[in-house]
């Protein structure tokens, strides 16, 4: 604006000279401005949206090797950047493929409260290219580096009201008041929808989500989420487990910053010593939906009374170890992932459901500071406090394993009728294989009939979302109409369609209520007509007049509410519909 303003006023050569020097001046002080991050973050201060895009913009400009797109948009109709970093200057998830390069994806700003990942991205991309050598050659560095651009927008000083800075941060919501770290199946946002299609495009190997921790306080400056090793599963969970994730623990305290695994614990208010538990993550979270595609997942998360700039080195130095721990072992981290895509092509049952199993832990010992309990000056009652002056190394136990509750059998097939175009909608986005029927066709399948479920009393995250669902199945032979969707599971996203497709996973489009137009009854009877035929009913169905009248003894308000024991028997006579059909069917082998 300033530049602006100084070329409108300049009317006589003398004053154009002038102006011209300020635009100069100006210029040179943005660039330099927004080249040293570092001394910003020194300062307590995060870069602006538009200084990231910017700071990428220049270094697109000024290395061979980077490049920034735009992969699709956002809810307030700014594009999704992504800074792509190749030493052979390759910028498509094609050639990435084609070379057989890892690659390393890191995403900012999804809690833009929570900006260190941001500075940190921008620091670590200037010092890989000015530092040539430095450049993986077997790795493609992707950075986003604000995916919540909605919320970085709504920058203010107070929403993380116990954070230490920096000085000014963006908002947890997006421009729909959506938390995107849970809307990676749902797809509300137009972000979740243009990330998922990036992600499927470029299939990283390796995923990096940038975060600060609130919780309990303890001395470590970095917290690490791994994927679930249970659910991620197969070779690349025992990988997770036993290698990788122990090796960037020895990497971190090598370069003298020990880390800790993110200290979740059962309760909100326990402290670490009572134990810490793996934290398991449904695919609503990032690196829950990440493990959809066996991708080696991790969510750093940095502890919010730490200073911000001693945050975001610690993520500057993970990061930095990540992609170096990423480049030697690239050909292991690969392979484990296509084992494990074939380990899951090959299972006959698929786990929906999964519980700690806290008869398995390990000690680990943990650094943290002695807590007490005292009695609020505001509440009057107990309250937990850390102190910071009294630090302590104790061993404690940690929770790591993860045992099923429940599975389904995997089916070659589901089938979706076109009609379910929002389920079809975010298929497509994870790039699922499918096949159209060229013509009406009638197939035996395996169908659920929703027999219950619970639903929540207030909307959580723009759903009132489903759990303890029941179904029922049955086979039944259905018709299907030219353009129906048969989409096979054996293909690379098998994961992603079960946990999608079946009623009872918690993420499910169920549960996310998708298909909340079938739960509810759609034809009637008037009772003045249907009371005789109720009496016919009866009398050919005397099991159904036995029910009843079991039911009528039992229960004092149904004997005495006549429209209730009509609809009991409405409901239990050819004349009710179909009720609850899920719309989804499977099936197995030749039809
Ligand atoms: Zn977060």
């Amino acid at each position: 604006m300033k530049v602006f303003l100084v070329f409108r006023s300049c009317r006589i050569g003398y004053l154009y000279c002038t102006s011209a020097l300020l635009v100069i001046f100006f210029l040179s002080l943005s660039t330099s401005n927004a080249q040293d991050v570092a001394a910003l973050n020194a300062a307590n201060k995060s870069v602006t949206y538009d200084q990231a895009i910017s700071k990428y913009k220049f270094l697109d400009e000024q290395y061979a090797q980077a490049k920034l797109i735009e992969m699709g948009m956002t809810d307030i109709g700014r594009p999704l950047h992504l800074f792509v970093i190749s030493s052979d200057e390759q910028f498509s998830p094609e050639q990435a493929k084609k070379s057989g390069k890892l690659v390393f994806l890191i995403n900012n700003a999804i809690h833009p409260g929570e900006p260190d990942g941001v500075d940190a991205c921008i620091r670590y991309s200037e010092r890989i290219l000015a530092e040539k050598k430095a450049l993986p050659s077997n790795v493609v560095i992707l950075i986003i580096p604000f995916y919540n651009i909605d919320g970085a927008m709504k920058r203010g000083c107070c929403s993380r009201a116990n954070q230490n800075g920096p000085e000014a941060y963006g908002f947890r919501g997006n421009a729909r008041n959506l938390d995107l770290n849970r809307d990676f199946i749902k797809c509300d946002s137009e972000n979740a929808a243009s990330f998922t299609s990036l992600f499927r495009a470029w299939d990283p190997d390796v995923f990096l989500d940038t975060h600060v921790s609130d919780g309990s306080d303890y001395q470590y400056t970095m917290t690490l989420i791994s994927t679930q090793h249970n659910k991620l599963g197969g070779p690349a969970g025992k990988f997770m487990k036993t290698t990788f994730t122990p090796a960037l623990f020895e990497r971190m305290k090598a370069a003298g910053d020990e880390i800790a695994p993110y200290v979740n614990t059962a309760r909100y208010d326990d402290t670490p010593e009572s134990g810490i538990y793996g934290f398991l993550e449904n695919p609503r979270f990032a690196s829950g939906y990440a493990a959809l595609f066996n991708c080696f997942a991790f969510v750093s998360e940095t502890h919010m009374l730490k200073p911000f700039d001693a945050r975001v080195k610690s993520t500057l130095r993970l990061i930095d170890i990540m992609v170096k721990y990423s480049s030697e072992n690239a050909g292991t981290i690969q392979d484990k992932r296509k084992q494990t895509n074939a380990y899951f092509k090959s299972l006959k049952e698929h786990v929906l459901g999964w519980e700690s199993d806290t008869t398995i832990y390990e000690t680990i010992m943990f650094k943290g500071y002695e807590s007490y309990r005292k009695k609020s000056k505001v509440t009057g009652t107990d309250q937990l406090y850390f102190d910071q002056t009294k630090p302590y190394t104790r061993s404690i136990k940690l929770y790591d394993e993860y045992k099923p509750t429940e599975s389904v059998t995997v089916p070659d097939y589901y089938v979706i009728p076109q009609a379910w175009k929002n389920v079809i909608e975010r298929m497509i986005f994870n790039k699922v294989e499918f096949i159209r029927f060229s013509s009406d066709t009638s197939l035996m399948v395996e169908q659920y009939i929703i027999k219950d479920f619970k639903t929540g009393k207030d909307p959580y995250e723009g759903h009132y979302v489903h759990s303890s669902v029941q179904t029922e199945k049955r086979t039944i032979r259905m018709n299907y109409y030219k353009g129906d969707y048969l989409i096979p599971t054996n293909q690379d996203a098998i994961r992603y369609i079960i946990e999608t497709c079946e009623p009872t996973a918690p993420d499910s489009w169920f549960a996310w209520g998708f298909f909340d137009s079938i739960l509810q009854q759609k034809e009637w009877f008037s009772s003045y007509v249907f009371d005789e035929m109720a009496a016919t009913i009866l009398e050919k169905n005397p099991g159904l007049k036995k029910e009843l009248e079991t039911k009528r003894t039992a229960d004092k308000d149904f004997a005495e509410n006549g429209f209730a024991q009509l609809y009991y028997i409405y409901r239990n006579s050819e004349y009710f519909e179909d009720f609850r059909v899920f719309p989804v069917s499977r099936f197995s082998g030749d039809n």
